[in-house]
């Protein structure tokens, strides 16, 4: 095995076994959390390596280098190199609208959508061929001015305007707090975005049925967010390691 094989491998277990730990220190099945592997900077090997050891998710930030890396692995798993049931795609990173087209062919989620506008394109450019698109709405819970996401009180406007489009599925809310190392105030943002997903999915009545994710910690905070009922952990350092500065495009 080389050596990157192994440094994922031991990331991933490392990660797992928090996961485990977290879910378990609040009575959450573990089954109920999905681990998003967070490759972005990171090359193909990278992610073939993780694949190699069971990891199916993975969450890229730039367009560019995503559809390189997709396109790179699906030719991989035409050879058989990994299992042709494939790979489960996640955009994450802020979407400019002459991106929406590549990553609604390539992608088979979006956790930042944050304009009506996104969600139109993302709709429209969808291949008839492909399943419908699963979109996240990412919440700004922290009330940064310069992050994206939708302020708290946009959110019910715009999933309802979401739920009416014909080629994506609105399955639930996304968001990045302001980093804080302390736990206790890490849980803040992280349980307000829990009552504000509670608070959506009874506001919808029947049609928040498709809403089962709730998409927030990652390396520095997974635990926090796993007590305040995440769904889904997006993790990428405590994987791969440190990432280099990120490339230029997007
Ligand atoms: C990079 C990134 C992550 C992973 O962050 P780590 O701290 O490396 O785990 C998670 N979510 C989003 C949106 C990111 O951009």
């Amino acid at each position: 095995m080389s050596s990157l094989e192994q440094q994922v491998q031991a990331g991933l277990r490392q990660v797992n076994e928090r996961i485990s730990t977290a879910a378990q220190a609040v009575s959450r099945d573990q089954a109920a959390i999905t681990l998003l592997a967070v490759s972005k900077t990171f090359g193909a090997d990278a992610v073939l390596a993780a694949a190699h050891a069971g990891q199916r998710h993975f969450g890229e930030n730039y367009v560019q280098e995503a559809v390189d890396k997709i396109l790179a692995l699906r030719a991989l798993a035409a050879t058989g190199e990994i299992s042709a049931a494939g790979l489960i795609w996640h955009f994450i990173g802020p979407i400019q609208s002459n991106k929406t087209r590549q990553i609604a062919e390539h992608f088979d989620w979006v956790h930042s959508v944050d304009r009506p506008k996104l969600a139109h394109r993302l709709s429209e450019q969808r291949p008839p061929k492909l399943p419908a698109l699963n979109l996240l709405l990412q919440v700004n819970i922290s009330g940064e001015a310069t992050k994206s996401g939708l302020p708290p009180e946009a959110v019910t406007a715009l999933a309802r305007s979401v739920i009416a489009l014909p080629r994506v599925r609105l399955r639930g809310l996304m968001a990045i707090p302001e980093p804080e190392t302390d736990p206790a105030r890490q849980r803040a943002p992280l349980a307000r975005m829990r009552a504000l997903f509670d608070r959506l999915r009874s506001e919808l009545g029947p049609d928040a049925a498709d809403l089962d994710t709730l998409s927030m910690g990652m390396s520095a905070d997974l635990e926090a967010a796993i007590a305040e009922g995440s769904t889904l952990v997006r993790v990428g350092t405590a994987i791969f390691g440190a990432r280099a500065p990120k490339p230029l495009e997007t």
